[in-house]
């Protein structure tokens, strides 16, 4: 019987393994994952599993992987892959034959430079075991340093503040969120947060971690310190390659895939946080995207082409962020843009569109309470798939609809 093996029991090989079903695919599907949990929803973990204390959020219950006939193997890591033999060793000693071979392996925290062995109040937020931790660090009073203006460190912070905690946002860039998100929203998620209370720096820069009996410090290279509780460091992940590398395959900011999320190696795909892929989109530019619906769209992706649907990658990235009662929503790749347009919205929220030297819409970004960016983004969205060169004036009028812009 035909086997298919998943490497990596995280949002995108769990949507893979269904979709093999849902799909047709009657043979064995073995999905192994390194984490103690079924697969679990990630973005839960710096919102409302940090304020709630939830149990992980499932992207599926175990019944279902059972009635999908998926044998789930938790708690165990693939630890090399024989590509010529066509097998997966694993950590407890089993060797797993497969067909094909699917990796999921995702990314792991960034680790702050030069910080070495277990800390138990210097921290990073990926698992349900993270947030756990960091829970139960945050009462009241206490204070929390936060190294990484990025979107998990900011959730964090917004998270913190609800708790009661202190917080104090280092970030080394002059501005945060300076990574693929505009300076213009990046000032409305400052301001909301400084309202809040929230301490944000800048420009810092860091010369070390330390962690005593007493708490943490953050040393800088003025020689200043700033001491605190806990730190939870959010500088960016990096994608899990190890597995494929030590395999021989290719490398190129994560394992790299062709248009159809095939690897370097015949029968070995792979899809989600851990691969850099070529997007048509963008004149075939290589990207790698943490998000997760690029997650869920590359795990049914890989599905199809598993079974041999020879499907392109079409899909526009996507990333939303939640912040306290704002939501940011970006679709598309600003990088590159020429002109940028902004369109106002209800309650104080607003639209970014950004469009390439030859007018075509490329990406949108918008910020406001609620969903009330929602819709307009969704729209770009389709007008970005459809590589539409609308008119900035129509784009900057709230009294044009969208719309009508998509369908001309
Ligand atoms: C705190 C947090 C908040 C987020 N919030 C948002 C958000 O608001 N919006 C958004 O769009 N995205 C968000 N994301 C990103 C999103 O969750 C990820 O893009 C998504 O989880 C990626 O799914 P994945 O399956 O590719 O990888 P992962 O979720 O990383 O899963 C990979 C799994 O593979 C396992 N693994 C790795 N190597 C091996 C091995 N050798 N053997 C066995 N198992 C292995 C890992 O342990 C892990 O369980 C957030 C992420 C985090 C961490």
């Amino acid at each position: 019987m035909t086997q298919i093996v998943i490497i990596g029991a995280g949002e995108c090989g769990a949507r893979a393994a269904f979709a093999l079903r849902e799909k047709g695919f009657a043979g064995k599907i073995m999905f192994i994952g390194a984490e103690d949990h079924l697969p679990y929803e990630r973005p839960p973990l710096s919102k409302d599993a940090l304020l709630q204390g939830h149990a992980p959020k499932l992207v599926s219950e175990a019944e279902r992987y059972e009635a999908a006939g998926i044998t789930v193997l938790t708690g165990i890591s693939a630890e090399s892959i024989d590509p010529a033999a066509k097998v997966v060793r694993l950590s407890d000693g089993r060797s797993q034959p497969y067909d094909q071979l699917l990796l999921t392996t995702g990314a792991r925290p960034r680790p702050f430079p030069g910080l070495s062995g277990a800390c138990q109040r210097i921290r990073t937020l990926r698992t349900h075991g993270d947030a756990v931790a960091i829970r139960a660090a945050l009462q009241p009073g206490r204070h929390l340093a936060i190294i990484g203006g990025g979107f998990i460190g900011l959730e964090l912070a917004a998270a913190a503040r609800k708790l009661g905690a202190r917080v104090t946002l280092v970030e080394g860039l002059p501005r945060i969120l300076s990574r693929g998100v505009p300076e213009e929203l990046a000032a409305v998620v400052a301001e909301r947060h400084k309202a809040e209370g929230v301490e944000i720096h800048c420009g810092a820069k860091i010369r070390s971690l330390q962690e005593d009996s007493e708490g943490v410090s953050v040393l800088f290279e003025d020689d200043s310190t700033l001491d605190a509780d806990l730190i939870v460091v959010g500088i960016g992940a990096i994608p899990n390659v190890e597995l494929a590398r030590d395999a021989g395959l290719a490398i190129d900011n994560g394992i790299a895939v062709d248009t159809h999320l095939r690897t370097s190696a015949p029968d070995i795909f792979a899809a989600g946080d851990c691969c850099s892929f070529p997007l048509a989109h963008y004149a075939g530019r290589r990207l790698r995207l943490e998000a997760w619906r690029n997650a869920q769209e590359q795990g049914q992706l890989a599905a199809a082409n598993l079974l041999g649907a020879g499907e392109a990658i079409t899909a526009v990235p996507w990333f939303w962020s939640d912040q306290y009662d704002l939501t940011l929503q970006i679709a598309g790749i600003a990088d590159g843009a020429a002109q940028t347009v902004r369109r106002e919205v209800a309650d104080g929220a607003f639209i970014l569109f950004h469009l390439d030297a030859g007018g075509r819409l490329i990406a949108a970004s918008g910020i406001g309470p609620g969903n009330t960016v929602a819709r307009d983004i969704r729209l770009a969205e389709m007008m970005i798939a459809a590589g539409i060169h609308p008119d900035p004036a129509a784009l900057a009028a709230p009294a044009i609809k969208l719309k009508t812009l998509l369908a001309a």
